[in-house]
């Protein structure tokens, strides 16, 4: 975030048309449809009533819808005192293009409500909540056809599950209510894996870049991940499910850690569980005993290391501290966290930056598997798992017979046959799904990265791509 004094930059949503513009100057779009694609189609403002704690709150809450090109819009909820227009703009536009990344088919769309929800309990929480939705469903700016939210920053499943039952009040005959948002409860709608998906994105995202040595070196590293040193910022939803994974099963090194309290930084790694236990039961990192911790937390992103996550909220890596950044690789878990200016400093030092339209999709691309089960009313997998188990069984089953014929000359290990026979349930399949999304789009970036002589970085690349396709998108509509 930027101190007081400090250098003036483009707002968020000034930065990410930027960010567009440096792509369509590169492309040969039709002569307005640069402008069409570029704009917010319309921003729902909505200010409304609710009585606490003996007398009435007045919230202000947002939805805006930044491209139809495909129906429903998608894109988070987040609640927020910093949420504003301009805010919840940006966010629509990276949903649209991020969407058009990973053929997820939506268009985009964000919202936003001004609230901290630290001041409220949860009964009061759950009434703004209901409110708020009953504002957009009446819009239908929630709708499984037309407007379909999910978490964001603030808000979760709990969140998401109240607004699905809001919804269903109002629209009691629909049977397609769950869908109208996702990120719900399993109980209530929702997919195994969706809390974790944009973390696990991230980690595949990362698992991919690190399958070509040469994205690697341009990266100035080496090797695989394991025994790399990470800095997260931000210990929610994405930076500790990506955090988690990346430690536990890539054997990376988290050294770092900024919270909105302050930071922790140890050079032989911190334990993420035992961070994530603390804040949960502290509120905070402060006081965290195995590591040296800073008041000033945004100052661990300037640490040495290898790579940084910065996952909390946008602008936090900017022109008044980007010349003290070290990470050769960042990957973008956050929406927007490197300023227009700051991007094009770190470009020019040969920064690799895996921009946030891909690296944080994780999140909408299992929200579309979610949408997809609640308009099919059956779970991922239903149907064909136990065949799927009986004709590998048919396998295992001849395979020992072939053996007993031939004097059980050799066996099939207990670990092997066990795995192989078990069919694949909802969450592996959701995992599949990602990890195939992450990586097409991955491929179709780096196509055009390593391709096109006037291409040098990897968001210019994801806005081609993203772009491109909206545009056939418009054209197959006759636009
Ligand atoms: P979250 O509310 O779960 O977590 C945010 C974390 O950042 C919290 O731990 C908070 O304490 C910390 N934080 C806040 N201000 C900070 C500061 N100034 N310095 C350091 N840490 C700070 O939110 P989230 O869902 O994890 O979202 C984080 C980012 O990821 C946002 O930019 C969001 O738009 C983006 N994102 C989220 C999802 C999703 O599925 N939740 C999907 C795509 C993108």
């Amino acid at each position: 975030m930027q101190n007081p004094g400090a250098i003036k930059e483009p707002s968020f949503r000034e930065s990410v048309d930027l960010m567009f513009n440096r792509a369509v100057a590169l492309m040969d779009l039709p002569p307005g449809l640069e402008e069409k694609i570029r704009v917010c189609n319309a921003t729902y403002t909505v200010r409304f009533g609710v009585r606490l704690r003996g007398q009435i709150h007045t919230f202000t809450g947002y939805r805006s819808v930044h491209s139809e090109h495909m129906e429903p819009v998608k894109g988070g909820i987040r609640y927020a005192l910093s949420v504003n227009q301009n805010e919840v703009e940006a966010l629509a536009a990276l949903m649209t293009y991020k969407c058009a990344l990973v053929e997820a088919p939506f268009g985009g769309s964000k919202g936003g409500l001004c609230i901290d929800p630290r001041d409220w309990n949860d009964d009061e929480l759950e009434r703004i909540t209901r409110r708020f939705a009953f504002e957009l469903i009446k819009r239908d700016l929630i709708n499984p056809s037309q407007n379909v939210p999910a978490p964001d920053m603030g808000t979760g499943e709990r969140e998401m599950a109240w607004i699905a039952d809001q919804y269903h009040r109002m629209n009691t005959t629909d049977i397609n209510s769950q869908a109208c948002v996702t990120g719900k409860p399993l109980h209530a709608g929702g997919i195994a894996g969706r809390v974790e998906a944009t973390g696990r994105g991230v980690q595949y995202a990362l698992r991919e870049f690190f399958r070509y040595p040469e994205d690697v070196a341009a990266a100035q590293l080496s090797g695989t991940l394991d025994g790399k040193r990470i800095v997260v910022q931000g210990l929610g939803n994405v930076g500790y499910h990506a955090a988690k994974f990346l430690q536990e099963e890539d054997g990376a090194l988290i050294v770092g850690i900024a919270e909105r309290d302050g930071g922790l930084f140890n050079a032989a790694g911190l334990n993420v569980e035992s961070v994530h236990g603390w804040i949960a039961k502290h509120g905070g990192v402060t006081g965290y005993p195995d590591a040296t911790f800073v008041a000033d937390g945004a100052s661990v992103l300037e640490e040495e290391c290898d790579i940084l996550i910065p996952a909390a909220l946008e602008g936090t890596i900017n022109l008044n501290n980007v010349t003290r950044i070290q990470a050769t690789l960042i990957i973008e878990a956050a929406n927007g966290p490197v300023t227009a200016g700051a991007d094009e400093y770190l470009r020019n030092k040969g920064v690799v930056i895996i921009p946030d339209m891909y690296a944080n999709a994780g999140g909408v691309t299992v929200s579309y598997f979610e949408w997809v089960k609640n308009l099919s009313h059956i779970r991922f997998g239903r149907m064909q798992r136990r065949q799927e188990e009986s004709r590998h069984q048919l396998v295992v089953d001849e395979l020992e017979r072939l053996n007993r014929n031939i004097g059980d000359a050799w066996s099939i290990s207990p670990d092997f046959k066990a795995k192989y026979l078990r069919g694949a349930d909802e969450l592996e399949l959701v995992r599949s799904g990602l990890d195939d999304t992450m990586r097409a789009a991955y491929q179709s970036m780096r196509e055009i990265w390593h391709g096109r002589d006037d291409v040098t970085d990897l968001r210019v690349a994801a806005y081609l791509v993203a772009i491109s396709r909206i545009e056939q998108s418009y054209r197959a509509k006759g636009l």
